[in-house]
């Protein structure tokens, strides 16, 4: 099969990349993943990855927790103690970023749209981007709203959303400059730009190191710190 095999750091470019870790798709395939590391801007990321067209087979599992609401299963328990944020604490960095109470709010990976439910119950209009058509049937049933596929991102109107809101969703994307340039199109004049991601330099990622469940191989494409700009 293809992979990718980055020359240059996915994010900034530079070639000054190397092998960091190993990690395993314990999840869906068993197979092994090289992370490297880039030494100019700090990411890490999955070398050799499977394209766009090919990272659908490695979503193929019951147990992939994005996929279904269930709990089973220890990775799964791992998984959702990962991606946890409450509705309270999102609800109030969408308030404090987009310095506004109500307005539009876009969520890009909206799932089964209990945010998306918990921001429209705020009085917030809500549009939701979920690539999964299950997750979508899903939001229409329990919340009736019409989350759309994840390719309509690139036919929204520019410059409409108060804020966007990504929550575990960017490490997921292959077309990381794409995206984050239609994101910065869509927002009005300061509009805010929420990205939650996984934190390889979290205590957990170090307790763990390979076996930190966030690495979660070859889905995530990249892995970010909060480095450099904090220190
Ligand atoms: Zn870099």
């Amino acid at each position: 099969m293809n992979r990718i095999d980055y020359q240059q750091c996915p994010v900034c470019q530079s070639d000054r990349i190397s092998h960091k870790l190993t990690a395993k798709d314990y999840t869906v395939s068993q197979e092994k993943f090289d992370i490297w590391e880039c030494a100019a801007c700090t990411v890490r990321f999955t070398q050799h990855v499977p394209p766009i067209e090919a990272i659908g087979a490695y979503y193929q599992s019951a147990e992939y927790i994005s996929h279904s609401d269930t709990k089973e299963g220890l990775i799964n328990r791992m998984y959702h103690s990962v991606r946890k944020i409450t509705m309270r604490s999102k609800q109030n960095w969408v308030k404090t970023a987009a310095g506004v109470k109500t307005g539009n709010l876009l969520d890009v990976g909206s799932g089964s749209g209990a945010f998306l439910h918990h921001m429209k119950q705020l009085g917030w209009n809500v549009t939701g981007l979920e690539p999964d058509a299950g997750a979508r049937e899903n939001t229409k049933k329990l919340y009736n709203i019409d989350a759309l596929p994840i390719h309509e991102l690139f036919t929204l109107e520019n410059g409409q959303y108060d804020c966007i809101t990504m929550w575990h969703v960017l490490e997921h994307v292959h077309d990381l400059h794409g995206y984050l340039e239609k994101l910065k199109q869509l927002l009005k004049p300061g509009g805010a730009l929420l990205v939650a991601v996984p934190n390889y330099t979290s205590t957990d990622a170090r307790l763990y190191g390979e076996y930190w469940a966030a690495y979660d191989v070859p889905r995530h494409l990249y892995h970010f710190s909060p480095f450099p700009w904090t220190c």
